[in-house]
């Protein structure tokens, strides 16, 4: 069964959505496992979306930024 991780955007108004497996997903964000092992085919921008939704869920430091902003930091 897949899960839908959401973050919404530091900088607009973009939510950004992933469905990952449910048990892929809780491996890494409750249990600590390694993402590049948990995902290891999953692109950069994906699993910075999953590792900010980690954090959030732990009630962490979270920043995320949607790729377009990300990318637009670097033109700044
Ligand atoms: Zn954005």
């Amino acid at each position: 069964m897949d899960t839908v991780v959401k973050m919404a955007c530091r900088q607009c108004d973009s939510v950004d959505r992933l469905n990952v497996p449910a048990k892929s997903f809780e491996a890494y964000a409750v249990g600590g496992e390694n993402i590049t092992m948990v995902f290891p085919a999953m692109l950069v921008n994906d699993r910075e979306l999953l590792m900010q939704a980690a954090r959030e869920m732990r009630g962490a430091f979270h920043w995320y930024l949607c790729p377009t902003c990300w990318d637009g930091m670097g033109e700044a």
